[in-house]
Protein backbone atom coordinates (compact mmCIF):
# COMPACT_ATOMS: atom_id res chain seq x y z
CA UNK A 1 0.00 0.00 0.00
CA UNK A 2 0.93 3.12 -0.84
CA UNK A 3 2.28 5.69 2.08
CA UNK A 4 -0.71 7.90 2.66
CA UNK A 5 -0.13 11.55 4.12
CA UNK A 6 -2.40 11.45 6.62
CA UNK A 7 -3.00 8.73 8.59
CA UNK A 8 -6.50 9.30 11.05
CA UNK A 9 -7.79 6.73 13.85
CA UNK A 10 -11.10 6.62 14.44
CA UNK A 11 -14.13 6.84 11.33
CA UNK A 12 -16.57 9.04 14.17
CA UNK A 13 -17.77 12.22 13.68
CA UNK A 14 -14.23 13.80 14.74
CA UNK A 15 -11.83 11.69 12.01
CA UNK A 16 -14.84 11.87 9.11
CA UNK A 17 -15.11 15.70 9.51
CA UNK A 18 -10.98 15.65 9.70
CA UNK A 19 -10.63 13.48 6.52
CA UNK A 20 -13.74 15.77 4.63
CA UNK A 21 -12.14 19.26 5.70
CA UNK A 22 -8.20 18.07 4.44
CA UNK A 23 -10.55 16.76 0.74
CA UNK A 24 -12.02 20.12 0.85
CA UNK A 25 -9.18 22.34 0.99
CA UNK A 26 -6.92 20.00 -0.62
CA UNK A 27 -8.68 17.20 -3.27
CA UNK A 28 -5.37 15.62 -3.81
CA UNK A 29 -4.26 14.50 -0.34
CA UNK A 30 -3.75 10.73 0.30
CA UNK A 31 -5.46 10.00 3.66
CA UNK A 32 -6.57 7.08 5.26
CA UNK A 33 -9.08 6.41 8.13
CA UNK A 34 -9.20 3.38 10.04
CA UNK A 35 -11.96 2.17 11.91
CA UNK A 36 -11.90 -0.86 14.45
CA UNK A 37 -16.04 -1.00 13.79
CA UNK A 38 -17.61 -2.40 10.85
CA UNK A 39 -19.41 0.74 10.57
CA UNK A 40 -18.66 4.59 10.69
CA UNK A 41 -20.42 6.51 13.79
CA UNK A 42 -19.09 6.03 16.99
CA UNK A 43 -20.88 7.76 19.31
CA UNK A 44 -23.81 8.24 16.94
CA UNK A 45 -26.31 5.51 16.23
CA UNK A 46 -29.80 6.55 15.02
CA UNK A 47 -31.86 3.72 15.55
CA UNK A 48 -35.04 2.84 13.01
CA UNK A 49 -38.16 -0.20 13.99
CA UNK A 50 -41.45 -0.13 13.57
CA UNK A 51 -41.91 3.60 12.21
CA UNK A 52 -40.20 4.66 14.93
CA UNK A 53 -36.45 6.56 14.63
CA UNK A 54 -34.70 7.41 18.15
CA UNK A 55 -30.96 8.01 18.62
CA UNK A 56 -29.09 5.41 20.72
CA UNK A 57 -26.32 8.47 20.69
CA UNK A 58 -26.32 12.50 19.54
CA UNK A 59 -30.18 13.92 18.75
CA UNK A 60 -28.54 17.03 16.66
CA UNK A 61 -26.54 19.91 17.05
CA UNK A 62 -27.28 23.51 17.13
CA UNK A 63 -27.12 25.58 13.48
CA UNK A 64 -24.91 28.21 15.03
CA UNK A 65 -21.00 26.51 14.14
CA UNK A 66 -19.67 26.90 10.82
CA UNK A 67 -18.26 24.02 10.51
CA UNK A 68 -21.25 21.84 11.01
CA UNK A 69 -22.61 24.37 8.19
CA UNK A 70 -19.46 23.41 6.15
CA UNK A 71 -19.88 19.54 6.71
CA UNK A 72 -23.41 19.55 6.10
CA UNK A 73 -23.10 20.92 2.93
CA UNK A 74 -19.64 19.34 1.57
CA UNK A 75 -21.55 16.29 2.15
CA UNK A 76 -24.74 16.88 0.07
CA UNK A 77 -27.29 16.66 3.22
CA UNK A 78 -28.94 19.94 3.33
CA UNK A 79 -32.05 18.58 1.64
CA UNK A 80 -32.10 16.02 4.55
CA UNK A 81 -32.14 18.38 7.18
CA UNK A 82 -34.47 18.86 9.85
CA UNK A 83 -34.68 22.01 12.05
CA UNK A 84 -36.11 22.40 15.35
CA UNK A 85 -35.65 26.42 16.05
CA UNK A 86 -34.85 27.51 19.81
CA UNK A 87 -36.91 30.45 19.44
CA UNK A 88 -40.49 28.13 18.41
CA UNK A 89 -39.50 25.53 21.13
CA UNK A 90 -39.69 25.64 25.12
CA UNK A 91 -38.09 23.33 27.53
CA UNK A 92 -39.04 22.24 31.31
CA UNK A 93 -37.20 21.64 34.17
CA UNK A 94 -38.57 19.08 36.97
CA UNK A 95 -39.08 20.79 40.21
CA UNK A 96 -41.01 19.81 43.15
CA UNK A 97 -42.54 16.89 41.02
CA UNK A 98 -43.61 18.95 38.16
CA UNK A 99 -42.79 20.36 35.03
CA UNK A 100 -41.96 24.11 35.06
CA UNK A 101 -41.63 26.05 32.06
CA UNK A 102 -38.64 27.84 31.03
CA UNK A 103 -38.52 30.62 28.17
CA UNK A 104 -36.14 30.91 25.77
CA UNK A 105 -35.11 34.47 26.06
CA UNK A 106 -33.35 35.56 28.96
CA UNK A 107 -35.77 38.04 30.27
CA UNK A 108 -38.51 36.21 30.24
CA UNK A 109 -36.71 33.83 31.85
CA UNK A 110 -36.30 36.06 34.67
CA UNK A 111 -39.74 37.45 34.95
CA UNK A 112 -40.79 34.01 34.88
CA UNK A 113 -41.76 32.85 38.56
CA UNK A 114 -39.31 29.83 38.89
CA UNK A 115 -37.55 30.99 41.52
CA UNK A 116 -38.46 33.85 44.22
CA UNK A 117 -37.73 37.28 43.99
CA UNK A 118 -34.83 37.21 46.76
CA UNK A 119 -33.28 34.42 44.60
CA UNK A 120 -33.25 36.96 41.38
CA UNK A 121 -32.05 39.85 43.46
CA UNK A 122 -28.93 37.60 44.67
CA UNK A 123 -28.15 36.81 40.90
CA UNK A 124 -27.69 40.89 40.74
CA UNK A 125 -24.94 40.35 43.84
CA UNK A 126 -23.01 38.29 41.42
CA UNK A 127 -21.14 41.47 40.52
CA UNK A 128 -19.80 41.73 43.60
CA UNK A 129 -18.41 38.47 43.90
CA UNK A 130 -14.54 37.65 43.87
CA UNK A 131 -13.53 34.33 42.27
CA UNK A 132 -13.46 31.51 43.61
CA UNK A 133 -9.41 30.30 44.36
CA UNK A 134 -8.60 26.73 43.18
CA UNK A 135 -10.56 24.77 40.68
CA UNK A 136 -14.07 24.96 41.97
CA UNK A 137 -16.80 22.52 40.89
CA UNK A 138 -19.93 24.33 38.93
CA UNK A 139 -22.29 23.36 41.70
CA UNK A 140 -19.51 25.47 44.14
CA UNK A 141 -19.30 27.76 41.68
CA UNK A 142 -22.72 28.93 41.23
CA UNK A 143 -23.37 28.56 44.58
CA UNK A 144 -20.90 31.53 45.04
CA UNK A 145 -21.74 33.57 41.74
CA UNK A 146 -25.38 33.25 41.53
CA UNK A 147 -26.63 31.87 45.36
CA UNK A 148 -28.12 28.35 45.71
CA UNK A 149 -31.06 28.92 43.83
CA UNK A 150 -29.82 28.45 40.98
CA UNK A 151 -27.85 25.19 41.39
CA UNK A 152 -30.68 23.12 40.04
CA UNK A 153 -30.96 24.74 37.21
CA UNK A 154 -27.27 24.44 36.64
CA UNK A 155 -27.82 20.34 37.50
CA UNK A 156 -30.30 20.47 34.88
CA UNK A 157 -28.05 21.83 32.29
CA UNK A 158 -25.01 19.99 32.84
CA UNK A 159 -27.39 16.37 32.91
CA UNK A 160 -28.96 17.12 29.74
CA UNK A 161 -25.42 17.93 28.42
CA UNK A 162 -22.72 15.90 30.22
CA UNK A 163 -24.93 13.42 32.02
CA UNK A 164 -22.65 14.28 34.49
CA UNK A 165 -22.24 15.45 38.27
CA UNK A 166 -21.99 19.13 38.75
CA UNK A 167 -20.67 18.50 42.18
CA UNK A 168 -17.87 16.88 40.32
CA UNK A 169 -16.97 18.69 36.86
CA UNK A 170 -15.53 21.71 36.58
CA UNK A 171 -15.52 24.94 35.57
CA UNK A 172 -13.06 25.61 34.36
CA UNK A 173 -12.95 22.24 31.93
CA UNK A 174 -16.52 22.61 30.83
CA UNK A 175 -17.31 26.36 30.69
CA UNK A 176 -13.61 27.91 29.71
CA UNK A 177 -15.24 31.04 28.08
CA UNK A 178 -17.21 31.71 31.28
CA UNK A 179 -14.12 31.27 33.15
CA UNK A 180 -12.07 33.17 31.23
CA UNK A 181 -14.75 36.07 31.17
CA UNK A 182 -14.86 35.69 35.24
CA UNK A 183 -10.86 36.23 35.50
CA UNK A 184 -10.80 39.21 32.94
CA UNK A 185 -13.70 41.58 34.46
CA UNK A 186 -13.56 39.56 37.77
CA UNK A 187 -17.42 39.27 37.09
CA UNK A 188 -19.84 37.26 34.70
CA UNK A 189 -22.30 39.70 34.35
CA UNK A 190 -20.17 42.72 33.92
CA UNK A 191 -18.33 40.65 31.59
CA UNK A 192 -21.31 40.16 29.59
CA UNK A 193 -22.45 43.52 29.90
CA UNK A 194 -19.06 44.24 28.14
CA UNK A 195 -19.67 41.68 25.50
CA UNK A 196 -23.29 42.88 24.93
CA UNK A 197 -22.45 46.32 24.04
CA UNK A 198 -19.52 45.77 21.66
CA UNK A 199 -21.66 43.06 20.09
CA UNK A 200 -25.00 45.25 19.64
CA UNK A 201 -22.70 47.60 17.71
CA UNK A 202 -22.14 46.80 14.02
CA UNK A 203 -20.43 48.56 11.72
CA UNK A 204 -21.74 52.28 11.91
CA UNK A 205 -22.78 51.93 15.20
CA UNK A 206 -25.65 49.89 13.94
CA UNK A 207 -27.32 47.01 16.23
CA UNK A 208 -26.74 43.66 15.07
CA UNK A 209 -29.78 41.20 15.51
CA UNK A 210 -28.47 37.55 16.85
CA UNK A 211 -31.47 34.97 16.90
CA UNK A 212 -31.45 31.73 18.51
CA UNK A 213 -30.32 28.82 16.58
CA UNK A 214 -32.10 25.51 15.86
CA UNK A 215 -31.66 22.11 16.73
CA UNK A 216 -30.92 20.20 13.71
CA UNK A 217 -30.88 16.68 12.72
CA UNK A 218 -31.75 14.64 9.27
CA UNK A 219 -34.52 12.82 8.17
CA UNK A 220 -32.75 9.78 8.84
CA UNK A 221 -31.55 10.98 12.29
CA UNK A 222 -28.11 11.98 13.30
CA UNK A 223 -26.51 8.92 11.56
CA UNK A 224 -26.50 10.30 8.03
CA UNK A 225 -24.04 12.28 8.58
CA UNK A 226 -21.62 10.18 9.67
CA UNK A 227 -22.75 7.55 6.56
CA UNK A 228 -22.69 10.57 4.27
CA UNK A 229 -18.96 11.52 5.00
CA UNK A 230 -17.92 7.54 5.22
CA UNK A 231 -19.43 7.42 1.81
CA UNK A 232 -17.32 9.97 0.19
CA UNK A 233 -14.18 8.07 0.96
CA UNK A 234 -12.88 5.43 -1.05
CA UNK A 235 -13.42 1.90 0.82
CA UNK A 236 -10.27 0.23 1.44
CA UNK A 237 -8.36 2.96 -0.09
CA UNK A 238 -9.50 5.68 2.08
CA UNK A 239 -11.23 3.93 5.19
CA UNK A 240 -11.06 0.65 6.41
CA UNK A 241 -13.24 -0.97 9.13
CA UNK A 242 -12.90 -3.67 10.99
CA UNK A 243 -9.16 -2.05 11.72
CA UNK A 244 -8.28 -1.28 15.24
CA UNK A 245 -4.88 0.22 15.71
CA UNK A 246 -3.37 -1.63 18.77
CA UNK A 247 -0.06 0.31 19.11
CA UNK A 248 1.55 3.37 17.49
CA UNK A 249 5.22 4.29 16.88
CA UNK A 250 7.12 8.17 16.29
CA UNK A 251 9.84 7.15 13.58
CA UNK A 252 11.61 9.82 11.85
CA UNK A 253 9.76 10.72 8.33
CA UNK A 254 6.55 10.56 11.05
CA UNK A 255 3.97 8.04 12.67
CA UNK A 256 3.81 4.31 12.17
CA UNK A 257 0.64 2.22 13.50
CA UNK A 258 0.00 -1.58 13.82
CA UNK A 259 -3.40 -3.00 13.61
CA UNK A 260 -3.67 -7.23 14.00
CA UNK A 261 -2.21 -8.05 10.55
CA UNK A 262 -0.93 -3.80 8.79
CA UNK A 263 1.87 -1.92 9.64
CA UNK A 264 1.27 1.53 8.24
CA UNK A 265 3.41 4.57 8.24
CA UNK A 266 2.34 8.53 7.03
CA UNK A 267 4.36 11.87 7.65
CA UNK A 268 1.28 12.94 10.26
CA UNK A 269 -1.00 10.71 11.88
CA UNK A 270 -4.37 11.93 13.52
CA UNK A 271 -5.85 10.49 17.03
CA UNK A 272 -9.71 11.52 16.75
CA UNK A 273 -10.43 9.42 19.22
CA UNK A 274 -12.20 9.53 22.59
CA UNK A 275 -9.85 11.18 25.42
CA UNK A 276 -9.23 7.55 27.25
CA UNK A 277 -8.37 5.69 24.05
CA UNK A 278 -5.86 8.31 23.11
CA UNK A 279 -4.49 8.30 26.38
CA UNK A 280 -4.07 4.79 25.81
CA UNK A 281 -2.45 4.58 22.66
CA UNK A 282 0.39 7.24 23.60
CA UNK A 283 0.93 5.38 26.89
CA UNK A 284 3.39 3.29 25.10
CA UNK A 285 4.62 6.17 22.86
CA UNK A 286 8.29 8.28 24.47
CA UNK A 287 5.68 11.11 24.68
CA UNK A 288 6.02 13.17 28.07
CA UNK A 289 3.53 11.24 30.34
CA UNK A 290 0.21 12.92 30.93
CA UNK A 291 -0.82 14.26 34.10
CA UNK A 292 -4.01 11.32 34.19
CA UNK A 293 -4.20 8.13 32.70
CA UNK A 294 -8.10 8.24 32.29
CA UNK A 295 -10.57 10.37 32.82
CA UNK A 296 -14.12 9.19 33.80
CA UNK A 297 -16.70 8.44 31.66
CA UNK A 298 -20.96 8.97 32.29
CA UNK A 299 -22.99 6.16 30.93
CA UNK A 300 -26.42 6.69 29.80
CA UNK A 301 -29.29 4.50 28.18
CA UNK A 302 -31.87 6.02 25.44
CA UNK A 303 -35.32 4.36 26.52
CA UNK A 304 -37.49 5.00 23.15
CA UNK A 305 -41.17 4.89 24.26
CA UNK A 306 -44.25 4.92 21.69
CA UNK A 307 -47.67 5.98 22.44
CA UNK A 308 -50.69 6.82 20.61
CA UNK A 309 -51.70 10.19 20.35
CA UNK A 310 -54.01 9.36 23.88
CA UNK A 311 -50.75 10.58 25.65
CA UNK A 312 -50.84 14.83 25.71
CA UNK A 313 -47.50 15.67 25.61
CA UNK A 314 -46.45 19.15 26.68
CA UNK A 315 -45.04 21.26 23.75
CA UNK A 316 -41.54 21.62 23.74
CA UNK A 317 -37.78 19.81 23.70
CA UNK A 318 -38.16 17.68 26.91
CA UNK A 319 -37.67 18.43 30.12
CA UNK A 320 -34.50 17.52 32.63
CA UNK A 321 -34.92 16.41 36.30
CA UNK A 322 -31.90 18.11 38.68
CA UNK A 323 -30.73 15.34 41.43
CA UNK A 324 -32.40 16.65 44.12
CA UNK A 325 -35.69 15.86 42.73
CA UNK A 326 -34.45 11.69 42.81
CA UNK A 327 -36.37 10.89 39.95
CA UNK A 328 -35.78 7.40 37.92
CA UNK A 329 -35.22 9.30 34.55
CA UNK A 330 -32.77 12.09 34.01
CA UNK A 331 -35.11 13.90 31.70
CA UNK A 332 -37.00 12.78 28.47
CA UNK A 333 -36.82 14.55 24.83
CA UNK A 334 -40.03 15.14 23.01
CA UNK A 335 -39.33 13.41 19.62
CA UNK A 336 -41.82 13.46 17.80
CA UNK A 337 -42.73 17.12 18.38
CA UNK A 338 -39.51 18.08 17.72
CA UNK A 339 -38.87 16.48 15.08
CA UNK A 340 -41.82 14.98 13.76
CA UNK A 341 -42.21 11.65 11.20
CA UNK A 342 -39.78 10.01 14.24
CA UNK A 343 -43.34 8.19 14.95
CA UNK A 344 -45.88 6.22 12.78
CA UNK A 345 -49.23 8.23 12.15
CA UNK A 346 -51.47 8.87 15.13
CA UNK A 347 -48.32 8.33 17.91
CA UNK A 348 -45.87 10.08 19.47
CA UNK A 349 -42.24 9.37 20.51
CA UNK A 350 -40.54 10.54 23.78
CA UNK A 351 -36.95 9.55 24.73
CA UNK A 352 -35.85 9.45 28.19
CA UNK A 353 -32.71 8.91 29.56
CA UNK A 354 -31.57 6.61 32.29
CA UNK A 355 -27.87 6.76 34.71
CA UNK A 356 -25.23 9.15 33.87
CA UNK A 357 -22.21 9.95 36.47
CA UNK A 358 -24.79 9.68 39.47
CA UNK A 359 -26.87 6.27 38.69
CA UNK A 360 -24.64 3.73 36.83
CA UNK A 361 -26.17 1.12 38.85
CA UNK A 362 -29.61 1.47 37.00
CA UNK A 363 -27.84 0.53 33.74
CA UNK A 364 -27.22 -3.00 35.50
CA UNK A 365 -31.07 -3.59 35.56
CA UNK A 366 -32.64 -5.51 32.89
CA UNK A 367 -34.53 -3.74 29.81
CA UNK A 368 -38.20 -4.71 31.02
CA UNK A 369 -37.32 -2.84 34.78
CA UNK A 370 -35.56 0.27 33.26
CA UNK A 371 -38.63 0.24 30.54
CA UNK A 372 -41.39 0.33 33.57
CA UNK A 373 -39.61 2.21 35.53
CA UNK A 374 -39.32 4.94 33.20
CA UNK A 375 -43.14 4.84 32.24
CA UNK A 376 -43.79 4.80 35.74
CA UNK A 377 -41.64 7.77 36.54
CA UNK A 378 -42.92 9.63 33.29
CA UNK A 379 -46.40 8.91 34.08
CA UNK A 380 -46.03 11.45 37.52
CA UNK A 381 -45.30 14.29 35.20
CA UNK A 382 -46.62 13.80 31.80
CA UNK A 383 -50.77 12.92 30.89
CA UNK A 384 -50.16 9.12 29.77
CA UNK A 385 -53.25 7.56 29.75
CA UNK A 386 -52.25 4.13 28.40
CA UNK A 387 -48.93 2.35 28.26
CA UNK A 388 -46.37 2.39 25.81
CA UNK A 389 -47.00 0.39 22.26
CA UNK A 390 -43.54 0.09 21.31
CA UNK A 391 -40.34 0.03 23.93
CA UNK A 392 -36.61 -0.05 22.83
CA UNK A 393 -33.85 0.45 25.76
CA UNK A 394 -30.37 1.68 23.45
CA UNK A 395 -27.47 1.52 25.28
CA UNK A 396 -24.34 2.97 24.19
CA UNK A 397 -21.36 1.40 24.36
CA UNK A 398 -19.58 4.53 24.64
CA UNK A 399 -20.00 6.84 27.72
CA UNK A 400 -19.65 10.90 27.67
CA UNK A 401 -16.18 12.17 28.87
CA UNK A 402 -16.35 13.68 32.15
CA UNK A 403 -13.99 16.87 32.71
CA UNK A 404 -13.40 16.86 36.17
CA UNK A 405 -10.40 17.08 38.50
CA UNK A 406 -6.91 17.62 36.44
CA UNK A 407 -8.62 18.05 33.06
CA UNK A 408 -7.95 21.64 32.49
CA UNK A 409 -3.85 20.00 32.89
CA UNK A 410 -4.70 17.63 30.52
CA UNK A 411 -5.65 19.84 27.95
CA UNK A 412 -2.52 21.68 28.64
CA UNK A 413 -0.33 18.54 28.31
CA UNK A 414 -2.19 18.33 24.79
CA UNK A 415 -0.79 21.91 24.11
CA UNK A 416 2.52 20.95 25.07
CA UNK A 417 2.89 17.79 23.07
CA UNK A 418 1.10 19.98 20.12
CA UNK A 419 3.68 22.52 20.05
CA UNK A 420 6.51 19.98 20.31
CA UNK A 421 5.34 17.79 17.78
CA UNK A 422 3.70 19.17 14.56
CA UNK A 423 3.12 16.00 12.85
CA UNK A 424 0.31 14.36 15.82
CA UNK A 425 -3.24 15.94 16.60
CA UNK A 426 -5.23 14.48 19.30
CA UNK A 427 -8.78 15.63 18.78
CA UNK A 428 -11.81 14.17 19.46
CA UNK A 429 -14.67 12.89 21.97
CA UNK A 430 -13.80 14.82 25.19
CA UNK A 431 -10.52 17.23 23.94
CA UNK A 432 -11.78 20.64 24.26
CA UNK A 433 -15.59 19.98 25.16
CA UNK A 434 -17.98 16.93 24.03
CA UNK A 435 -20.35 18.19 21.78
CA UNK A 436 -20.42 17.76 18.25
CA UNK A 437 -20.08 21.54 17.38
CA UNK A 438 -16.75 20.98 19.40
CA UNK A 439 -15.78 17.74 17.62
CA UNK A 440 -16.33 19.53 14.16
CA UNK A 441 -13.85 22.67 15.10
CA UNK A 442 -11.42 20.63 16.33
CA UNK A 443 -11.44 19.06 13.40
CA UNK A 444 -10.92 21.99 11.56
CA UNK A 445 -8.54 23.14 13.38
CA UNK A 446 -5.99 19.63 12.92
CA UNK A 447 -6.90 20.14 9.44
CA UNK A 448 -5.95 23.44 9.09
CA UNK A 449 -2.63 22.72 11.13
CA UNK A 450 -2.01 19.80 8.61
CA UNK A 451 -2.10 21.67 5.52
CA UNK A 452 -1.10 24.98 6.95
CA UNK A 453 1.20 24.38 9.98
CA UNK A 454 -0.36 27.31 11.43
CA UNK A 455 -1.98 26.01 14.94
CA UNK A 456 -4.17 27.18 16.92
CA UNK A 457 -5.50 25.48 20.70
CA UNK A 458 -8.11 27.72 21.62
CA UNK A 459 -11.54 26.92 22.68
CA UNK A 460 -12.29 29.06 25.30
CA UNK A 461 -14.63 31.50 23.73
CA UNK A 462 -18.19 31.79 25.45
CA UNK A 463 -20.86 29.25 24.46
CA UNK A 464 -24.12 30.04 24.51
CA UNK A 465 -25.96 28.20 27.29
CA UNK A 466 -28.88 27.13 25.48
CA UNK A 467 -31.23 25.34 28.09
C1 LIG B 1 -25.35 9.01 24.63
C2 LIG B 1 -24.74 10.24 23.98
C3 LIG B 1 -25.56 11.31 23.65
C4 LIG B 1 -25.02 12.46 23.03
N1 LIG B 1 -25.83 13.50 22.68
C5 LIG B 1 -25.33 14.58 22.03
C6 LIG B 1 -26.17 15.61 21.53
O1 LIG B 1 -27.41 15.52 21.60
N2 LIG B 1 -25.58 16.68 20.91
C7 LIG B 1 -24.23 16.79 20.75
O2 LIG B 1 -23.76 17.79 20.21
N3 LIG B 1 -23.41 15.80 21.18
C8 LIG B 1 -23.92 14.70 21.79
N4 LIG B 1 -23.09 13.67 22.16
C9 LIG B 1 -21.67 13.78 21.87
C10 LIG B 1 -21.33 13.38 20.42
O3 LIG B 1 -21.95 12.17 20.11
C11 LIG B 1 -19.82 13.30 20.30
O4 LIG B 1 -19.29 14.60 20.44
C12 LIG B 1 -19.29 12.75 18.99
O5 LIG B 1 -20.08 11.73 18.46
C13 LIG B 1 -17.86 12.25 19.22
O6 LIG B 1 -17.31 11.87 17.99
P1 LIG B 1 -15.79 11.38 17.92
O7 LIG B 1 -15.54 11.00 16.53
O8 LIG B 1 -14.91 12.38 18.54
O9 LIG B 1 -15.72 10.10 18.88
P2 LIG B 1 -16.42 8.70 18.69
O10 LIG B 1 -17.77 8.88 18.18
O11 LIG B 1 -16.21 7.97 19.97
O12 LIG B 1 -15.58 8.01 17.53
C14 LIG B 1 -14.33 7.42 17.72
C15 LIG B 1 -14.21 6.26 16.74
O13 LIG B 1 -12.93 5.66 16.90
C16 LIG B 1 -13.07 4.27 16.84
N5 LIG B 1 -11.90 3.69 17.56
C17 LIG B 1 -11.66 3.77 18.90
N6 LIG B 1 -10.46 3.19 19.18
C18 LIG B 1 -9.96 2.77 17.99
C19 LIG B 1 -8.75 2.10 17.62
N7 LIG B 1 -7.82 1.77 18.54
N8 LIG B 1 -8.55 1.78 16.31
C20 LIG B 1 -9.49 2.11 15.37
N9 LIG B 1 -10.64 2.74 15.67
C21 LIG B 1 -10.87 3.08 16.96
C22 LIG B 1 -14.40 3.99 17.48
O14 LIG B 1 -14.92 2.72 17.09
C23 LIG B 1 -15.23 5.15 16.98
O15 LIG B 1 -15.88 4.85 15.77
C24 LIG B 1 -23.62 12.51 22.77
C25 LIG B 1 -22.80 11.42 23.11
C26 LIG B 1 -23.35 10.29 23.71
C27 LIG B 1 -22.45 9.12 24.05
Amino acid sequence: MQTPDVLIIGAGLSGLATATFLKHKHPDISLLVLEQDDHPGGAIRSHQEEGYLAEGGAHGFLDNCLESRVLVHETGLEGEVEKAPLSEFVRYICLDGKLNLIPQSPLKILKAPLVPLSAKLRVLMEIFKKPLENEPSVAQWVEHRFGAALVPFADAIFTGTYAGDIERLKLQAVMPGVHRMEQEYGSVLKGLIHKLRNRNKGEGGKKKKKGLPAMTSFNGGMGRLPQAMASRLILNQEIMYRTTVGEIEQIDSGWTVRTGQLELSAPHLVLALPVNRSLALLESTPLPAPPLSFIPEARIATVALGFTDKADIPFGFGYLAPEKEDRFALGALFSSQMFPGRAPEGHVLLEALVGGRRHPERLDLSDEEIIDRVYADLKELIDLPEPPVFSQVLRPKHGIPQLEAGYPDLLEWRQTIHRDNDNIHICGFGWQGIGINDMHKEAWKVAKRILTGLHEEGGDELKGIYF
